[in-house]
């Protein structure tokens, strides 16, 4: 976007705008203010040190734009193309009438793999490669321009002046990720030349997924790492791995070295594909935040009154692996994949919360909140989309699975510190499973829940109208992959299994 202003214009002015009401959704936390400053003053650091200009307002995008506009007057905006939630996407769409209205010239740049008004799905991946793959990426410019402009940047408002009502405390571990271009490149390079070896087989449990996991998500999400460039650099670690695989000289202990760097780095590169995979349905479905993509199931009944919801986000259902992951997350602002899948699965079969009231609190609690990713994910996990595979998650079996020492349920739950392990691990099978460990909350019963919302949920995917809205859900929103959800067939109950032709993201082993 910068290169691409400075081809057209001989002065640039870089402006971060803290919008309130952005800060004030219910979506907004904390997590996210913090992630997206760090990230602006690292920018405005590196904007200033080549001699560049930066500003910070504080005020509504179209107000702020405008008072500048008539103060100082310039002729292009530019912006790069979001995939956001309602809020923002109202808010692009404002700033664009408000731009033709006074006949400026607004270019918005393009980031990833989604691409804006996509009229063929099956049109996307020519595009996608010529943009992602076949364009290097453009590097900063040593010295930029600045303008006759003269005006100081607005202060930093403080958190709580901008949001009184998220729910998400502050958190004080040390161990938050830095947000800057700085860390970025340092996380990838570590990544990928370092951790990622254990990629594979090493991000389902949430033990090993902190060190094994890319840790890239923070950085795609507020912008401190371009898919270009993240796509390009694993494109050349893989061929670089290839060609130790190819040559025989390497002997064979460094070529099993190799192919274990190769099954993750292709494992790590899929990845990559869904980010722009989801953020294609946000950007073509941009109402998602409050309506189901598959209209059959509009109309599902949830039979939580609140109650469980509360329960839910302060980590206290009584079942362990749900509790600690909660829990972990208001204070790291991360969790791997299947566990955040697993929070959705419990919350909407199992405690009949809607879909509609999880997601908001569920999104103040990431700190790489990325609503491309995370509204099409809240539905897919909660069953709603009825392409996918129904995976319903049992947070015991999770446990046993993923966390078999309870290494990470001891650390956040102080309250099973002196639990035995047994007991630990069994905790749904004490006292018919309704009485939990000693000192902790009682277990919520998630089986009926759970039963009544399969019911529900396959009646529907057997229906002719759920089979009718499948077809066009696939057609319009699905996976271009040959083994992924285009050879789903719509209605099949039995469709979970190793011989199901059917798959999720839990068959790819996230
Ligand atoms: C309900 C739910 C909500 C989620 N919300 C978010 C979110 O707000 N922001 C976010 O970045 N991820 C989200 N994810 C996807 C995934 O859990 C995280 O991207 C991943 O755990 C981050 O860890 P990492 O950076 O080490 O990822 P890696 O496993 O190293 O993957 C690399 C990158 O690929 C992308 N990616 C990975 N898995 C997926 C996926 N299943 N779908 C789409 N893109 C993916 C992410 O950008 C990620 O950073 C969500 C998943 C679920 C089930």
């Amino acid at each position: 976007m910068l290169c691409d202003a400075l081809d057209a214009h001989n002065e640039l002015l870089v402006l971060a705008i803290v919008e309130p009401s952005l800060f004030a959704a219910p979506d907004a936390s904390w997590q996210h203010y913090d992630a997206w400053r760090g990230a602006t003053c690292a920018l405005a650091d590196a904007i200033r040190a080549r001699g560049g200009q930066f500003l910070l307002r504080v005020g509504e995008a179209v107000n702020v734009l405008d008072a500048m506009h008539q103060d100082h007057g310039f002729d292009a905006l530019y912006a790069h193309e979001e995939t956001g939630a309602d809020i923002t996407y109202r808010r692009d769409n404002a700033v664009r009438a408000w731009a033709s209205k006074i006949g400026l010239v607004f270019t918005e740049t393009p980031q990833t793999g989604v691409i804006r008004c996509l009229q063929d799905r099956d049109k996307r991946q020519p595009i996608v490669k010529a943009r992602l793959f076949d364009t290097a990426p453009r590097l900063a410019p040593a010295h930029l321009p600045g303008t006759s402009i003269v005006s100081d940047s607005d202060t930093w408002p403080n958190w709580s002046e901008l949001n009184r009502t998220c729910s998400v405390a502050r958190s004080t571990d040390r161990s938050l990720q830095p947000v800057s271009e700085t860390a970025a490149k340092a996380t990838l390079t570590d990544f990928l030349h370092e951790r990622g070896s254990g990629y594979s087989g090493g991000i389902s449990s949430p033990n090993t997924a902190f060190t094994h996991g890319s840790r890239l998500s923070v950085h795609i999400a507020w912008g401190t790492l371009s898919m270009r460039t993240l796509h390009q650099q694993t494109l050349a670690r893989i061929k670089a791995v290839q060609s130790i695989i190819k040559n025989p000289a390497s002997g064979p202990a460094t070529i099993a070295q190799a192919k274990i760097w190769s099954k993750s780095l292709r494992a790590f590169q899929s990845r990559l594909h869904w980010h722009d995979h989801f953020g294609q349905r946000m950007e073509s479905a941009p109402w998602m935040e409050y309506k189901a993509l598959s209209p059959a199931f509009r109309d599902i009944a949830y039979t939580d009154d609140g109650t469980n919801l509360a329960a839910w986000c302060e980590g206290r259902t009584g079942h362990p692996m749900v509790d600690a992951s909660i829990r972990c997350l208001q204070t790291t602002g991360f969790l791997n994949f299947r566990m955040r899948a697993m929070l959705v699965t419990v919350a909407c079969f199992g405690l009949g919360i809607h879909w509609r009231d999880l997601q908001h609190p569920y999104a103040q609690l990431f700190r790489d909140y990325d609503p491309g990713i995370h509204y099409p994910q809240v539905q897919m996990q909660a069953g709603v989309v009825g392409i996918n595979t129904m995976r319903v998650y049992s947070p015991a079996k999770q446990l046993q699975d993923q966390d078999p020492n309870a290494v990470f349920v001891r650390r956040w739950l102080p309250e099973l510190a002196d639990a035995p392990l047994v007991d630990i691990l069994a905790y749904d099978k004490r006292n018919g499973g309704y009485n939990s460990l000693p000192g902790y909350t009682n277990t919520i019963d998630l089986a009926p829940g759970n039963k009544a919302m399969k019911d529900q949920l396959y009646a529907i995917r057997g229906s002719d109208a759920g089979r009718a809205a499948a077809e066009t859900v696939l057609l319009k929103h699905g996976s271009r992959q040959p083994s992924r959800e285009r050879r789903y067939k719509p209605g099949k109950r039995k469709d979970v299994g190793k011989n199901s032709l059917a798959t999720t993201q839990m068959d790819l082993d996230l």
